[in-house]
């Protein structure tokens, strides 16, 4: 240990997990280790900056933590690289000791319904990255010129999506949502938002905050039938077993909501619609989506135990001008590492990555939800990457490593592009600058050129 002490440690991801992990690994007394932490974006914090909505402002204010790690001595940000094309697994495994992968759950679930593709279906996860200001997704386009929007899935993002979609303008105009956006949903013509799910409110995916804060919003008259939350035979019974105060208080909220008259003058409607599962996106004359066809569902045991919507033969069919897809984001293979496809994971034991056979890879090590699957709020990140790190460190410790037969400073040397922690600090003073002259938290820079023009020391383009 003491010839290559400090042993130099590569995180893949400068999301909650890889920070959670570096402030872990950085923070131990027992084995010395240096982090370079890298990320594809010239800006740190992955979906706390580009996932988590504008105005959970006090969700976002956690990246103090992570800028409290990136102030450890050891810690370097290689923003900019993408571990991949720029630079390969192999050659991380020729300079570092270790390496974690910590890259989260990059795409999207797909339904498998015909229409998914036609114009004006966009999973939700495309609007989230658009409205947050990801430099990659500026150039999107969502036509909100329709009355009617449907959000399938009954997710926190698809709560997410519902609420900006329906939150009134003077609202958004104080976050830092990102010009283009707020400039988009200005002019958006839609009144009517339904989000739909396949199953009943006991198994519905929400979290009761945000449950709390969309039957709340201004000016936004709250559908539901109440018959939908007369529980069947075995949500009741689920109901029971749980013996929950947080499923009490969910059912408890939407009752309440149900019975709500709507107010005079108030001509926005958010619909909250269960036991509906999408079959088909069907198209207008003009090709865009025009409506969607579902089945009327009702709930059955599998034999996993879990409950499943089953099509009661009945049939419904929803108007929409726009569908955002919220079924649950998707993990990415890493190539060159073994990959669990079905599940969009990387097979590991407690962080340790693992072939599909189950033989760990000694020095490769993943954090986060491509290591357990997109799950759980942000701090459900901070146990599972200490889970990873300290397995790291165990290994550390017996001599279990990768052996580097370089420094990384030769490999950091070759990443001409890359940026680093003092270039995200001028971004970031840039954005809150230009956030204080207009009373917003931050107006961020979205796009890519002036996001290194300043992390680079330029001035930006006008
Ligand atoms: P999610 O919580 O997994 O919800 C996915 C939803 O899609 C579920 O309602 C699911 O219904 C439905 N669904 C899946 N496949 C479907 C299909 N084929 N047809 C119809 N519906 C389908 O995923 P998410 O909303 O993307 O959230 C990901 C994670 O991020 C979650 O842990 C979430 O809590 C977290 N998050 C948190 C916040 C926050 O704390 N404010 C904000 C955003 C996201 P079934 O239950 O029937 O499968």
């Amino acid at each position: 240990m003491k010839d290559t002490a400090p042993y130099r440690i590569a995180i893949v991801g400068a999301g909650p997990a890889g920070f959670y992990a570096a402030g872990h690994l950085l923070a131990n007394t027992a084995v010395p280790v240096t982090v370079d932490l890298f990320d594809r974006l010239p800006t740190p914090f992955g979906l706390v900056r580009s996932g988590v909505a504008h105005d959970h402002h006090k969700i976002k204010s956690v990246t103090r933590i992570y800028e409290k790690t990136a102030r450890r001595e050891g810690f370097r940000f290689v923003g900019h690289v993408d571990v991949g094309s720029d630079v390969s697994l192999a050659e991380l495994a020729a300079h570092y000791h270790a390496v974690m992968i910590t890259t989260g759950a990059q795409t999207d679930r797909r339904l498998g319904i015909p229409g998914e593709d036609l114009p004006g279906v966009h999973p939700a996860t495309d609007f989230v990255a658009w409205y947050n200001g990801h430099p990659n997704y500026t150039e999107y386009a969502f036509d909100l010129a329709a009355e009617r929007a449907v959000v399938i899935g009954m997710g926190n993002v698809a709560v997410d999506v519902a609420r900006i979609m329906l939150r009134s303008c003077d609202e958004l105009g104080t976050t830092d949502i990102a010009d283009h956006a707020l400039d988009a949903l200005k002019h958006s013509r839609i009144k009517h938002v339904t989000l739909v799910g396949r199953r009943g409110p006991v198994q519905a995916a929400f979290t009761n905050p945000e449950l709390k804060e969309l039957l709340h919003l201004k000016d936004v008259h709250i559908a539901i039938d109440a018959e939908q939350l007369v529980l069947d035979a075995f949500s009741e019974a689920a109901r029971v077993a749980a013996d929950d105060r947080e499923l009490e208080a969910r059912l408890a909220m939407l009752r309440e909501a149900a019975q709500r008259e709507p107010a005079p003058g108030v001509d926005r409607v958010l619909t909250l619609q269960f036991f509906r599962s999408p079959t088909a996106l069907l198209a207008g004359a003009d090709g865009r989506v025009r409506a969607m066809n579902t089945d009327v569902t009702h709930l059955e045991s599998a034999s996993d135990g879990r409950l499943r919507a089953v099509a009661t033969g009945e049939t419904e069919t929803l108007e929409a001008g726009i569908v955002l897809k919220s079924v649950g984001y998707k993990g990415i293979a890493v190539e060159g590492l073994p990959f669990d496809d079905r599940d969009g994971v990387i097979p590991n034991a407690g962080g340790r990555i693992h072939s599909e056979e189950g033989e760990v890879l000694p020095g490769w090590y993943t954090a986060g939800w491509i290591k357990r699957g997109p799950t759980g709020v942000i701090g459900t990140n901070k146990a599972d990457a200490q889970e990873s790190a300290q397995h790291l460190l165990d290994d550390l410790s017996d001599g279990i490593h990768l052996a580097p037969s370089h420094h990384a400073d030769a490999l950091l040397g070759r990443l001409v592009q890359r940026t680093d922690l003092a270039g995200w600090h001028r971004i970031d003073a840039q954005e809150t600058s230009r956030g204080e002259a207009s009373g917003r938290p931050r107006v961020k820079v979205t796009n890519m050129d002036d996001l290194l023009s300043l992390a680079r020391g330029h001035r930006p383009a006008a």
